[in-house]
């Protein structure tokens, strides 16, 4: 790390980490660009909260219990998830966070609820939204 950049949070799935639930990535080329003056510190909620990798698909149900494809609340994965990735936060200060539009953990303006991708937020980008940190989305990319 140098100590002359700016630090970055980024969705690890963004930066080629095969951390989705399908055990695939979501890269962006554009997001190294623009973080080319940024420390990066990839993150996946969903993995620190102690789910597997691949995993079954989640949602978010309109009560803000997550389940999983066989119907299983994951619900304290998600939070748990969430709260480790604040964590980091808390430990690294970063100058912003990027976060992956749509997930039920990263969204930060659409989300999955109900098995449709709809406006909210995933479970951790509304943690996040009570902090100071400067929040980005991926579709700004
Ligand atoms: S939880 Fe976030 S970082 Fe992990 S795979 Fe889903 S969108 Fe990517």
């Amino acid at each position: 790390m140098s100590i002359n950049k700016k630090t970055a949070m980024v969705s690890a799935c963004l930066l080629g980490i095969n951390c989705r639930y399908d055990g695939k990535t979501k890269l962006n080329t554009h997001i190294f660009k623009f973080l080319e003056d940024y420390n990066i510190v990839p993150f996946c909620p969903e993995q620190l909260g102690g789910l597997p990798t691949p995993r079954l698909e989640s949602t978010k149900l309109n009560n803000n219990k997550l389940i999983n494809k066989n119907n299983k609340d994951v619900t304290d994965q998600f939070l748990r998830g969430a709260k480790e990735s604040l964590k980091i936060a808390e430990i690294i200060i970063p100058d912003i966070v990027i976060f992956k539009e749509g997930s039920p953990s990263c969204g930060l303006n659409t989300t999955n609820i109900n098995w449709k991708r709809e406006q909210g937020s995933g479970i951790t980008a509304a943690l996040f939204k009570n902090s100071n940190i400067k929040l980005l989305s991926d579709e700004l990319f």
